[in-house]
C-alpha cells in the first residue's frame, strides 16, 4: 500500500510536471510565432525604408548634377571676381513665367469684354468706302492711305465712271489718273500706283482680284494692310488689317502690349480674336476709333469700353 501511495504521488508529480512543461512550451511557441511575424514586419519596413532611400538618392544625384551643369553654363562667361548667383536666373524666369500667365487670363478676359460690347452695341460694321466689287475696293483702298474715307468717296464715282474695269484702267496714263485724285494725299505715286495695279491684274490675275494675302501684296501700291483688308471684306478671310485707327485704339484699350509695329500688332490681335470675328472685329476698332477713341482726345466720359479699357484707367481714372 505505502508503495501504490508512492506510486501515485510519483505519477501527480511527473503529471503535474508534464503540464507545466506543455503550459511553457505553449507559450514559448507563441512568443516565437509572435517574433517570426515581427521580424517579418521588420524585414518589410526596413526594405520600404531601403527602397525609399535608393529612390531619394537617385532623385538627389540628379538635382546636383543639373543644378552644377547650370552653374557651369552661367560662370562660363562671368568675368573673374563676380560670384555666381544659383537659382537667380531660374527664379526670374519662372516668375516671368507665372507673370505671363496671369497676363494671358487678363488679357483673355479683356478680350470676352470687349468682344460681347460690340456684338452688343455695333452688331453690324462695314466699311465706310463706296464700292460695288473687288476691284473698285482695291482702288478706293489703294486711295485711302494717309487719307479720310469721306474725301476718297468723293473722288471714286468719277475714277469708276471712267475706268470701270481694270482693263480701262490699265490704259490709262498716270498724268490722267492724276488730274482725278489730285485732292487726295500723294496724288503722284497713287495714280502710278493705281495704273501699274490695272496693268498687273490684267498680264498676271486675268483680271481677277486676287484672293491671297501674298499674291494682292505683289500689285504695285498694295502693302500688307491693304492686302489684308481685300482678303477679309471681299473674301472673308480670316485677317486682321491694322491701319492707324486699329493700331492706337487696341493699343489703349490694353488688346496689345508693348506693340510696336502694325504687323505686331496684328500678331496679336489675330491671337485672341475668334477668328470667325476678325474680319469684323477690324471694323469695330475703325469706326471706334474714328468717332470716339479719337487720336487728339479720345471721348472716354461716352465711352462704353471705359470699365475695361487700360488708358482709361491709367490717365484718366487714377487723374480723379
Ligand atoms: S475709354 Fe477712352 S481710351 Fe478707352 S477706348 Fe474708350 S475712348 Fe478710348
Amino acid at each position: 500500500m505505502t508503495v501504490g501511495i508512492m506510486l501515485l504521488t510519483l505519477v501527480r508529480m511527473l503529471l503535474t510536471y508534464g503540464i507545466i512543461h506543455m503550459t511553457v512550451g505553449i507559450m514559448l511557441l507563441t512568443s516565437v510565432r509572435m517574433l517570426l511575424t515581427y521580424g517579418i514586419i521588420h524585414m518589410t519596413l526596413v526594405r520600404m525604408l531601403l527602397t525609399q532611400g535608393i529612390i531619394f538618392m537617385t532623385v538627389g544625384i540628379m538635382l546636383l548634377t543639373l543644378e552644377m551643369n547650370m552653374i557651369s553654363l552661367r560662370t562660363a562667361n562671368i568675368p573673374k571676381g563676380i560670384s555666381p548667383r544659383p537659382w537667380g536666373d531660374e527664379q526670374k524666369k519662372i516668375t516671368l513665367l507665372l507673370f505671363k500667365i496671369n497676363l494671358n487670363m487678363l488679357k483673355k478676359e479683356r478680350y470676352n469684354k470687349v468682344i460681347d460690347y460690340f456684338q452688343e452695341h455695333m452688331p453690324v460694321a462695314e466699311t465706310e468706302l463706296h464700292y460695288t466689287n473687288p476691284y473698285e475696293l482695291l482702288v478706293a483702298v489703294i486711295l485711302s492711305a494717309q487719307c479720310t474715307d469721306k474725301r476718297v468717296n468723293l473722288l471714286t464715282p468719277a475714277i469708276f465712271e471712267r475706268y470701270p474695269k481694270p482693263e480701262d484702267m490699265a490704259l490709262a496714263t498716270p498724268e490722267e489718273i492724276f488730274e482725278l485724285i489730285r485732292s487726295c494725299s500723294y496724288p503722284n505715286n497713287k495714280s502710278k500706283h493705281l495704273v501699274g495695279m490695272a496693268q498687273m491684274l490684267i498680264e498676271d490675275f486675268k483680271g481677277v482680284v486676287p484672293d491671297d494675302i501674298k499674291e494682292l501684296q505683289k500689285l504695285p501700291g498694295v502693302g500688307r494692310k491693304t492686302a489684308n483688308v481685300i482678303a477679309s471684306v471681299v473674301y472673308e478671310k480670316p485677317a486682321m488689317a491694322v491701319d492707324t485707327h486699329v493700331f492706337r485704339v487696341a493699343a489703349r484699350i490694353g488688346l496689345t502690349t508693348n506693340s510696336k509695329t502694325p504687323l505686331d500688332t496684328e500678331k496679336q490681335l489675330v491671337k485672341y480674336f475668334p477668328e470667325e470675328l476678325l474680319p469684323i472685329a477690324h471694323h469695330w476698332l475703325i469706326l471706334h476709333g474714328r468717332y470716339v477713341c479719337i487720336a487728339r482726345k479720345p471721348k472716354c466720359t461716352r465711352c462704353g469700353l471705359k470699365a475695361f479699357c487700360r488708358y482709361y484707367e491709367k490717365e484718366v481714372y487714377s487723374e480723379k
